[in-house]
C-alpha cells in the first residue's frame, strides 16, 4: 500500500533531506525548493515510510529502485530548465524524478519499458493533478519521434551508449544528461546539440544506476 497523507514529520524529514543534497554541492534553489515540496514517501511502500527521506535509492518492484534524491537533484540542475521546455524522460521507474520535473515547470514525457511499472503509475491517484506529465510504455532507446524534438532528454538509467534516436530527437541548443557506462559505474554526461548540429559533452561525477535494456518488457 502506498501512503496518501502528507504529514508535519515528513515534512520536517523533507527539510533534513534538503540539507542534506545541499551539503553534497546541490546549488540550484528552485531543485532545493522542489524536492523540499515533491512527497517521496508517496512513490514508495508505506514499509519505507521511515526511511522514504535517507538520502538513498530504494527497491520499487521488478529489481528497479527509485533514484537516490541527490542523483535526482544532480541531474535535474544539470538539465538547466527552463520554464514549458519539452522534456524527454527515460526510465519513469516511480515517477520521482517525472514529478520532479513537473513541479520545475516544464512538460515531462516519460518512457518505461516494465508494463507492470507503466500500469502502476496508471493507477498512482496522486499522479493525476500532474497534467504536464505524459505516460509511455516503450522502448526507450527509440524516443518518441512523433512528440519531438525536445529541449532536454534525462536518461535515468546507464545507458550503455548515447541513443542516436534520442540525439536526433534533441532540439538545435539541446542538452542531454546521461549516465554512461556498462559495468557497475557510469559517468555523468552532458551533450550540448549546437547551433550547427554539432554535440559538445562535458563530463561530471560518477553514479550507479540500473541498467538501460533494449525492447520492451510484459
Ligand atoms: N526515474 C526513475 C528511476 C527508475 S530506475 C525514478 O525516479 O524512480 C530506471 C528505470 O528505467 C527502470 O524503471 C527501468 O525499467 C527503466 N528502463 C531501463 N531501460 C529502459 C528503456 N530502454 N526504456 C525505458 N525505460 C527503461
Amino acid at each position: 500500500m502506498r501512503p496518501t497523507v502528507d504529514e508535519y514529520r515528513h515534512k520536517g524529514l523533507r527539510r533534513k533531506l534538503v540539507d542534506v543534497i545541499s551539503a553534497k554541492g546541490i546549488t540550484d534553489e528552485q531543485v532545493l525548493s522542489v524536492i523540499g515540496n515533491v512527497p517521496r514517501h508517496f512513490f514508495l511502500d508505506s514499509a519505507f515510510d521511515d526511511v522514504a527521506y535517507e538520502d538513498r535509492a530504494f527497491p520499487i518492484g521488478e529489481g528497479q529502485t527509485i533514484s537516490q534524491p541527490f542523483t535526482v537533484a544532480y541531474q535535474t540542475q544539470l538539465l538547466q530548465l527552463q520554464p514549458n521546455m519539452k522534456v524527454l524522460e527515460i526510465g519513469t521507474g516511480s515517477a520521482y524524478q517525472a514529478v520532479v520535473l513537473a513541479e520545475m515547470g516544464v512538460k515531462v514525457f516519460t518512457i518505461e519499458r516494465q508494463k507492470k511499472l507503466f500500469e502502476s503509475n496508471k493507477v498512482f491517484a496522486f499522479l493525476k493533478k500532474y497534467i504536464n506529465i505524459k505516460f509511455f510504455y516503450g522502448d526507450g532507446f527509440l524516443g518518441l519521434p512523433t512528440y519531438g524534438p525536445f529541449d532536454r532528454v534525462i536518461i535515468t538509467a546507464a545507458a550503455p551508449i548515447v541513443p542516436p534516436k534520442l540525439i536526433e530527437q534533441l532540439k538545435h541548443g539541446g542538452m542531454m544528461v546521461i549516465p554512461l557506462g556498462v559495468g557497475d559505474v557510469q559517468q555523468m554526461r552532458r551533450i550540448t546539440k549546437n547551433a550547427d548540429g554539432s554535440l559538445s559533452e562535458e563530463r561530471f561525477s560518477d553514479f550507479s544506476f540500473v541498467p538501460m535494456l533494449e525492447g520492451k518488457r510484459q
